[in-house]
């Protein structure tokens, strides 16, 4: 059986109702019955609907994550959600500095800060990095991404974050990088760690996610070096997402 894979599904600001999770959540419970033991699969619903699948998912090995969390564990943020409440929820991974937020104005440092914060609340942060283009901008915008990590954690919680490599034009288009070029950009991230740490920088885990489906995930989650997958669309249904954790694990 081949290493441990996480496959983690975003399902960003869908299943929008009341009766659509609860399909979502009927369907799960057949779909992610039997995943292979090297499979983590983590689903990160809307934050709101965090307490349902904790309680959906008690039993299960299914695993929550977070699509976002503030950089404080409380206080007078208006909108914001404390990484406190969503570890006392029971959730273990939380996404961070998605592109459809950075787009939004998130920055480098706030992802930092967010990350650090995520670590004090014993979450797992999976760290989003990418860019709009292919090229020299990009090894440039990666760069700049993940540095302001490792400028700033120290070894131990550098430890205990996972990279997300995402393309941006990768991201819901149904195009994907090749294989050799996923490849080359996690070589790089873990370049880019291994100048802070060499041995954090040689096992740090890095995800590939952009158009992720059952059909390309051997090629972009397997063949590419990837540690595992973030997938967004084809999240959405139970079946197609168990089938991606079933190829990338075989
Ligand atoms: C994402 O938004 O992180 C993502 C990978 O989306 P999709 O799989 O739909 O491209």
């Amino acid at each position: 059986m081949s290493e441990q894979k996480l496959i983690v599904g975003n399902i960003k600001m869908n299943m929008e109702t009341l009766a659509m999770r609860e399909d979502y959540l009927a369907q799960a419970e057949d779909a992610f019955a039997n995943l292979p033991s090297n499979a983590t699969l983590v689903v990160c619903p809307p934050t709101v609907y965090m307490e349902r699948f904790a309680q959906a998912f008690a039993t299960s090995s299914v695993a929550l994550g977070a699509q976002d969390c503030f950089w404080e564990f409380h206080g007078a943020f208006t909108g914001e959600t404390s990484p406190k409440t969503l570890d006392d929820i029971g959730v273990e991974y939380v996404i961070i500095g998605h592109s459809e937020r950075r787009a939004l104005g998130e920055s480098d440092h706030a992802v930092v800060r967010k990350c650090q914060t995520a670590l004090r609340a014993q979450l797992t942060p999976i760290i989003c990095v990418g860019y709009t283009q292919h090229g020299e901008e990009e090894i440039a915008g990666v760069r700049r991404s993940v540095e302001a990590l490792t400028n700033a954690l120290s070894k131990e919680q550098l430890q205990q974050i996972i990279f997300a490599y995402e393309p941006v034009w990768a991201i819901g288009s149904g195009k994907v990088p090749t294989t050799d070029d996923i490849q080359t950009m996690i070589l790089f991230i873990r370049q880019i760690v291994g100048k802070h740490d060499a041995t954090i920088g040689a096992q740090i885990p890095v995800l590939y996610g952009g158009s992720v489906s059952p059909e390309n995930v051997v090629d972009v989650g397997v063949r590419s070096g990837a540690q595992g997958v973030l997938v967004g669309g084809a999240s959405l249904q139970p079946e197609t997402f168990a089938r991606i954790a079933h190829n990338i694990c075989q």
